[in-house]
């Protein structure tokens, strides 16, 4: 079977790793085709491209959209996006313009309820000053003392209804599919199973993202717990999307590693069948 991971970060957004040790750890991992899906940014695809050429691993360069929809945040996965589309870096452009502003706005937050010091503490643990976000927040908060993991400081903080967490208005579902499409990428959502919307909200969701020429979900994630996949994978059948897989690797030690993750169910049409940079892999003999 091939090992294809499609949803990964680098220190490019909220990831720990360079792109390039990125696509190290995925290549010792066994994983054939790799998409660096960095939140709002394409800046690590070309580091990462020159370090998949060299160990053989297929590179499919991806990012992943921060976009509001019915009242909350729903992430949006571009695989095979051009990164150098125009509108596309645009977009991202404006988001990551729009991160900052928000981040000011959650370090305000965080003093309010005592915490001071985190707008500048978050950015010591961004590599990349314009993609900054609430992990880079929690990473200083645990550093601090203030909690002692991740997962306890989202639980008490930067979360709705907890400090740190100030709403924000991200791009549209409409122009994020849009830009991903323009640049010549397949749309996605990402980890459906970590939205708070009930079932009406959720075929809502995917019924509007559809619309605009949306084709993947992600069924096979670090995001959800097993016991999601089978809901996940009959959703995709039940609306005609394809599957996608993918760890959400973000760090060494946290999470999901890259490519270790369950197949697919076998009723399920990976998003990546008929991708032409896939062959070598499935016919090394012939390549
Ligand atoms: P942002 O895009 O700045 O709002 O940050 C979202 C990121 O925060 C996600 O991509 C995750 O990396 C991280 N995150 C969100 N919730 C959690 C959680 N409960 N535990 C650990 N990381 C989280
Ligand atoms: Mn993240
Ligand atoms: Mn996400
Ligand atoms: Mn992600």
């Amino acid at each position: 079977m091939l090992n294809i991971d499609l949803h990964c970060h680098s220190n490019v957004s909220d990831g720990v790793l360079s792109p390039a040790d990125v696509v190290a750890r995925a290549a010792a991992n066994g994983v054939h085709a790799l998409a660096l899906t960095d939140h709002d940014d394409v800046a690590g695809i070309a580091a990462a491209r020159t370090a998949a050429d060299a160990s053989g691993l297929t590179l499919i360069p991806g990012v992943e959209i921060s976009v509001s929809w019915g009242g909350q945040t729903v992430h949006i996965v571009g695989l095979r996006i051009d990164p150098l589309n125009p509108e596309l870096a645009a977009g991202l452009a404006d988001i990551r313009l729009g991160r900052i502003a928000r981040a000011r706005r959650m370090g305000d937050d965080l003093a309010r309820a005592g915490i001071t010091g985190a707008y500048e503490g978050a950015f010591d643990y961004a590599v990349n000053k314009e993609m900054v976000g609430r992990t880079h927040f929690a990473r200083w908060l645990v550093a601090q003392g203030h909690t002692a993991d991740m997962r306890s400081t989202f639980r008490r903080y930067l979360t709705r209804g907890n400090p740190g967490y100030v709403e924000h208005e991200w791009t549209t579902l409409e122009n994020a599919v849009g830009w991903i499409r323009a640049s010549g990428g397949t749309a996605v959502i990402a980890h459906p199973g970590r939205y708070a919307f009930n079932a009406r909200q959720l075929h809502l969701l995917l019924d509007a993202f559809r619309a605009l020429g949306g084709e993947g979900i992600e069924v096979i994630t670090g995001s959800h717990h097993p016991s999601e996949y089978g809901k996940f994978a009959d959703l995709a059948r039940a609306f005609d999307l394809k599957a996608s897989r993918g760890a959400d690797f973000h760090a060494p030690g946290e999470g999901v590693d890259i490519g270790c993750l369950p197949a697919l169910p076998h009723y399920c049409r990976p998003v990546w069948q008929g991708w032409p940079e896939l062959a070598a892999h499935l016919s090394p003999s012939l390549s």
